[in-house]
């Protein structure tokens, strides 16, 4: 099924990681920035992230003896330093999500590395290192976005969904690995529900979210893929779906042959089989496209009304 399977190490059948992007209330800032001061519930709700469940999530990986990659806006650092330091305590990296959750697609290129070295430096202030990876924030990774990962020395990017394994992204100016997920691992489409941020979806019972997670991680574990869920801890990380979160790590627990890795460390060791030449990844040259496809020329507005 696999083209191309990574040899983990130690032998294991797939690499896994729990991945959380502690986004709290910069999503509503952005989203209503004249008037977010006054949607309280709102606030209440994305603060439980940084205030309630962050800390749950720490215990309960120590628990698993299991270290993961958390993604936060470095706005959400400044704010909730708390949250910060019980990462940190934790053992956890702490990646790149942007300053205050700006797509990086909707901006110029150099408000987009304005914002971007900004956030990188609250990091490197914060955390005592740089960055090594990055997730776009709403996966909106821009024409620019790899000239900035590459010229800002990122080792990793994890905003993409082209494969099932590691693969590259690579311009002139040089080459990132990307690390991809999907939307089925993603808690948003399971799980979010806000008025307030536009989202009125029914909120899927934490065993049907469970059940995708579950049926993505077996065929990542028979085919030798790689597992990334991107789950928000103000989502995932409430009670109920946090049980079962315990009982599906569990259950990979009991399946054995998983390597358990924060991203850093798995793009470690994607650089490593690759310079010891037991690995070739697949490359993806950016950008896809220039600008919108010729082909269409000015009918495209009129062909899909
Ligand atoms: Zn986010």
């Amino acid at each position: 099924m696999l083209q191309n399977p990574v040899p983990w190490p130690q032998g294991a059948r797939c690499a896994v990681a729990f991945t959380f992007d502690m986004d709290a209330d910069s999503i509503l800032h952005l989203a209503h920035h004249t008037s977010a001061d006054t949607r309280v519930a709102a606030l209440s709700m994305l603060r439980y992230g940084p205030e309630v469940a962050v800390p749950r999530l720490v215990d309960l990986y120590a628990q698993f003896g299991m270290r993961q990659t958390f993604f936060l806006p470095a706005w959400c650092m400044e704010r909730y330093p708390a949250a910060v330091e019980v990462i940190l305590k934790g053992g956890h990296e702490i990646a790149h999500h942007g300053y205050l959750h700006e797509h990086p697609n909707a901006c110029e290129p150099e408000e987009e590395a304005s914002w971007f070295r900004r956030a990188s430096e609250v990091i490197a202030r914060m955390t005592g290192q740089r960055p090594r990876g990055f997730r776009a924030p709403s996966y909106r990774f821009s024409r620019s976005t790899l000239d900035l990962l590459i010229q800002e020395g990122l080792r990793y990017d994890a905003s993409l969904m082209g494969d099932d394994v590691p693969y590259l992204l690579a311009n002139d100016r040089g080459q990132v690995i990307e690390l991809p997920t999907h939307y089925a691992m993603d808690d948003w489409p399971h799980f979010m529900a806000s008025r307030d941020l536009g989202y009125l979806m029914p909120p899927k019972s934490p065993q049907q979210a469970m059940e995708v997670y579950q049926a993505e991680f077996e065929a990542m574990w028979e085919y030798g893929g790689l597992w990334i869920a991107v789950w928000h801890p103000f989502l995932s990380g409430r009670l109920a779906r946090c049980v079962m979160m315990a009982r599906l790590i569990e259950s990979m627990h009991r399946k054995g042959q998983v390597w358990f890795a924060p991203l850093e460390e798995i793009a470690a060791h994607v650089q490593r089989v690759m310079a010891e030449g037991t690995w070739t990844p697949r490359i993806d040259r950016l950008p896809y496209y220039d600008g919108p496809i010729p082909e269409l020329g000015l009918a495209a507005p009129t062909l899909a009304r």
